[in-house]
């Protein structure tokens, strides 16, 4: 069975091009029923297993760079695999999470689809099993690296900050970096005052300068 032309046309635009005809093969043949989705803060991609003899769901973010989108799109096929042989009976990311994940990565990473600059990191981040959740420190700063040089996003890494550099996350609220503590960083809230940990690899947006004026306009009033 092959996908229809213009589904493909759709995949394309996400997708590394050489990735494009396998992913399709993938899709039609396990019969997953695939969704691209707006960007959700807390999840790269989806997996629904309804009950079985049911499709399977899959869904991915919109907004990721072509490399992180197969990544995450064979994290969750994964998941189907598993959930096809065991059921619930083991672990989302257990040794068999782990196996498949393995098995259906070796194609893509044998047909050099990943630019030099990542290719190592995520091969030993298949290598390792790891889950792409955000658990590999080493892949997530790889992505991360990859879209900055890209222009892709505008976050940054907040190691990557001076102490005391202002800066929003997604939700829109400031803070101001402040110092490392225990290989996180404490960080003020200015609407709440309150203290926060940061892990040093969260995606922050810096202040501009001008947010920074505007800031600072704002602080001098209210000290009047
Ligand atoms: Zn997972």
């Amino acid at each position: 069975m092959l996908m229809r032309q213009e589904d493909k046309d759709i995949l394309r635009k996400y997708l590394p091009e050489s990735a494009v005809d396998m992913v399709a093969h993938a899709i039609v043949s396990n019969k997953i029923a695939f969704k691209i989705t707006k960007a959700r803060r807390t999840k790269l991609g989806d997996f629904r297993a309804g009950p079985r003899g049911t499709q399977t769901r899959i869904s991915i973010n919109h907004n990721l760079n072509p490399y992180n989108f197969l990544l995450t799109f064979v994290h969750e096929l994964a998941h189907h695999y598993v959930w096809q042989h065991y059921g619930r009976k083991v672990l989302p990311h257990g040794d068999e999470w782990k196996r498949f994940y393995k098995e259906l990565m070796q194609p893509y990473l044998d047909a050099g689809i990943f630019p030099d600059e990542i290719r190592e990191t995520i091969a030993a981040s298949v290598i390792r099993g790891h889950a792409t959740d955000g658990a590999d420190v080493a892949l997530v700063r790889g992505l991360r690296t990859f879209d900055e040089n890209k222009g892709i996003t505008d976050e940054v890494e907040l190691t990557k900050l001076l102490d005391g550099s202002y800066f929003k996350i997604a939700n829109g609220r400031v803070f101001q970096k402040l110092h490392v503590q225990r290989k996180r960083y404490k960080c003020v809230c200015l609407s709440s005052k309150r203290l926060y940990l940061f892990s040093p690899i969260a995606g922050v947006k810096p202040l501009l300068d001008d947010e920074i004026n505007n800031l600072m306009n704002h602080i001098n009033l209210k000290k009047k």
